[in-house]
């Protein structure tokens, strides 16, 4: 999106580098993402998000602004389909029984997407339509969305809210971009569990509202697998917002996840990287996740 962007290669790069360094890049299984088709990302998003982005790519080395932190340049439409494409690729491995559970190391990330218009990073929300996949595919009854991002996933919310085939569990710092998540009751909000939390708000205080809101939730709902809208810019090494996990608290809400999902799920696991803008905690913190999601300890 510009080389001034917080959003930029370096963070695969990064994570890459701590894979690497933590010797689990020999142990992981990886795979090449496809191109979603339109079909696929029509499932989510109205026709005006996909022209937003396919109808306004600039020329080589330029770039169109969407909204003052969103733009696109000449590569983003293909960039958005396979960030898209491996989200549903996860699904349908995980599905098959390829694999326990799956991460996408994609981007751009998508949880800010709405259904009608990229915004804040995101161009098409990758989470939302992995989970319409597989409920509309694989015929899966009920799934739940785990947003641990510390911006709220409004674009996710928007595609689910009121859809009781689909749980969506979040924390995030309040006020902060967005600034959505905070409606306190109605019946499309009845399936969203909305954790906004001021900032400087530490982990152990985390981990205390998983364990209370989080978890009977999922238990109670069941779900036939679990995606994970995970982004790492809670980490307060992350200048972009201020709150206060660690490492060791993404292993932990990981390990609670695949709790859930061993429980319900048969394991079930597609995990998507969200945001994470230092690169040093986003790559240490991936390791942490991946480390959980093997149960590795
Ligand atoms: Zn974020």
């Amino acid at each position: 999106m510009g080389d001034w962007h917080p959003e930029s290669p370096a963070r695969l790069q990064a994570i890459e580098d701590q894979l690497i360094a933590s010797g689990l890049s020999s142990l992981l299984v990886r795979r090449d993402a496809p191109l979603a088709s339109t079909a696929q990302i029509e499932r989510v998003h109205q026709s005006c998000a996909l022209s937003a982005v396919r109808d306004a790519l600039p020329g080589p080395g330029g770039y169109h602004p969407i909204d003052a932190d969103t733009l696109l340049n000449e590569h983003s439409w293909l960039a958005a389909l396979r960030a898209a494409g491996a989200a549903i690729a996860a699904t349908d491995a995980v599905m098959a029984g390829e694999f326990a559970n799956a991460f996408c190391a994609i981007r751009p990330p998508g949880h800010h997407a709405r259904p009608s218009t990229p915004m804040g990073f995101c161009l098409f929300n990758n989470i939302a339509i992995a989970a319409r996949h597989a409920l509309d595919v694989h015929g899966l009854d009920r799934v739940a969305i785990v947003d641990f991002d510390v911006h709220h996933g409004n674009g996710t919310e928007e595609a689910f809210s009121g859809d009781p085939r689909v749980l969506m569990t979040s924390f995030f710092q309040h006020p902060l971009y967005p600034y959505s998540g905070v409606e306190k009751s109605g019946a499309l909000l009845s399936n969203m569990i909305n954790l906004p939390v001021p900032a400087y708000t530490r982990g152990e205080t985390i981990r205390d509202l998983v364990q209370a809101h989080w978890l009977p939730a999922l238990h109670a709902h069941r779900p036939q697998m679990i995606f994970i809208s995970a982004g790492f810019d809670a980490h307060r090494e992350d200048d972009i917002a201020n709150l206060g996990l660690v490492e060791a608290d993404f292993a932990w809400i990981t390990s609670r996840i695949v709790d859930i999902a061993t429980e319900h799920a048969q394991g079930r696991i597609v995990s998507c990287l969200e945001g994470g803008y230092n690169l040093s905690a986003l790559g240490r913190s991936v390791v942490a996740h991946l480390r959980s999601l093997a149960s590795l300890g």
